[in-house]
């Protein structure tokens, strides 16, 4: 049998043994020993979205339609794809253009998981997404405990992204001063304290050659966040689920605790002033403006003190472009709330989903009883063979599309159970919603503000 390999860079972190070259080895030690051949190998190296429409993906299926192979191999989806839906989905893609799809750690073959009537059968593998699912967010929590541990003690926990004015103890664990950046950072500090302005302090900073962060060229957000970094005053931070927590003294301060806290009221201060945009989005990159297409920007309108979505267009091309309309966020947020709330009800009626597929059940049962009888009355010879043909014709298309039906419905079964999974454990499913970008992402495909309303796209 002729196979593609189809390998892909893992999503998750804890992943040496599923390198890409592992996972070709693994495939094809596994196609000599069942005598497949290998005719091809495709590497998906895309940005981690689990997106079912890429190239690579596209391109398999293409060429698995002219005959190229008949199978597609892979190590396993499970920490290929983010999310169990998309893995699934991907097995069910390319079996509905006839392509056998075997998965090796999962020890599935789509050849050999189906219902007696050809349908294909995924509920094992469903479970076994679900398990690993589970277990890669347990190894994650196991993590992030030594993590909260280790940064208790004051240790750094991100040696690959050391703040600039530091650099990293390999044997401490510690931040420790870099001596020429670390000079850096306390000229930045002092001439901000001396009254200098965000674009003086860069000016001086260029004009002496001081080296910035990672080579790049000095930048407002970068003296600003340097300026806000409780790194600089010897602490650092660590995250729990619920909060931020902020372990001090963690190592030797480049600018003192009283120093920094003066300089943090002056920044607020003058942020107030000018009525700083320092909130984040909870919808940001979703909202879209329906007149021109473009994104809608957040943004702190300071005339009231609010935050509000704006056209991109507009502000980029002016009013020839797109009219000046904007949304309340508070308003807008509100409405996304509501309709997420009524989807989510909406599709989540697991019941009525069971009753639909019984109903199909019985649908079918009842036509293969038909034919069961058509089948009698020739053997009886009590039709004809031409009459008995017709009969047995019109029966198996109905057949064939109530089967379709069932098969969707199942899916849509999946995808409910999935979700209420996600949203049995909390109280609000909006509220976790609105703070899970992740799930938002997976429910929400764009969020279409006009003049008329606000228009919520799921996907
Ligand atoms: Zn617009």
């Amino acid at each position: 049998m002729k196979v593609c390999i189809y390998a892909r860079k893992s999503t998750g972190k804890l992943s040496q043994n599923n390198t890409i070259e592992n996972q070709i080895k693994i495939c094809k030690r596994y196609a000599d020993k069942n005598n497949f051949e290998v005719v091809d190998i495709k590497v998906d190296v895309g940005t981690g979205r689990d997106d079912l429409n890429r190239f690579e993906i596209q391109e398999l299926v293409d060429e698995s339609i002219k005959g190229k192979y008949e199978c597609v191999l892979m190590k396993g989806i499970s920490r290929l794809y983010r999310n169990t839906l998309k893995g699934l989905e991907l097995i069910e893609k390319f079996d509905m253009f006839g392509i056998r799809v075997i998965t090796i750690e999962e020890k599935f073959d789509s050849n050999k998981s189906r219902y007696s009537h050809g349908a294909l059968d995924v509920s094992k593998i469903t479970m076994y997404l679900m398990f690993s699912e589970m277990e890669s967010n347990k190894i994650g929590e196991r993590v992030k405990l030594t993590q909260i541990e280790k940064a208790k003690m004051g240790m750094w926990n991100n040696p690959t992204r050391v703040p600039f004015g530091y650099r990293y103890n390999r044997e401490t664990k510690k931040l420790e001063k870099e001596p020429e950046s670390a000079s850096t950072i306390s000229l930045i500090f002092k001439m901000y304290e001396g009254g200098n302005s965000i674009k003086e302090i860069i000016e001086s900073l260029e004009k002496e050659n001081k080296k910035p962060p990672r080579g790049k060229a000095w930048r407002d957000d970068t003296i600003r966040y340097i300026l806000r970094n409780h790194v600089y005053k010897g602490n650092i931070f660590y995250r729990t689920d619920s909060d931020k927590e902020e372990v001090e003294n963690a190592h030797e301060p480049i600018i003192e605790n009283k120093r920094f806290d003066a300089i943090q009221l002056k920044i607020n201060s003058r942020a107030k002033s000018k009525g700083k945009n320092n909130q984040r989005s909870k919808l940001m990159g979703m909202v879209k403006c329906s007149s021109c297409g473009s994104s809608m920007t957040y943004r702190y309108y300071h005339y009231n003190g609010e935050y509000y979505y704006y056209c991109i267009g507009y502000i980029k091309n002016g009013k020839s472009y797109c009219s000046s309309h904007k949304i309340k966020a508070d308003a807008l947020e509100q409405e996304v709330r509501q309709k997420t709330s009524k989807y989510l009800n909406k599709i989540n009626n697991i019941k009525e989903l069971k009753n639909k597929k019984l109903i199909i059940k019985n649908k079918i049962s009842r036509l293969n009883t038909e034919a069961d009888m058509l089948s009698n009355l020739l053997i009886e010879n009590k039709v004809t063979k031409k009459h008995f043909q017709q009969g047995i014709y019109h029966l198996t298309n109905k057949i064939d599309i109530l089967m379709n039906e069932k098969v969707e419905i199942e899916q849509k079964i999946r995808r409910c159970n999935f979700l209420s999974n996600f949203v049995n454990q909390y109280d609000s499913i909006i509220d976790v919603l609105l703070e899970n970008r992740t799930l938002l992402e997976n429910l929400i495909e764009s969020v279409s503000v006009s003049n008329t309303g606000v228009f919520v796209t799921f996907k």
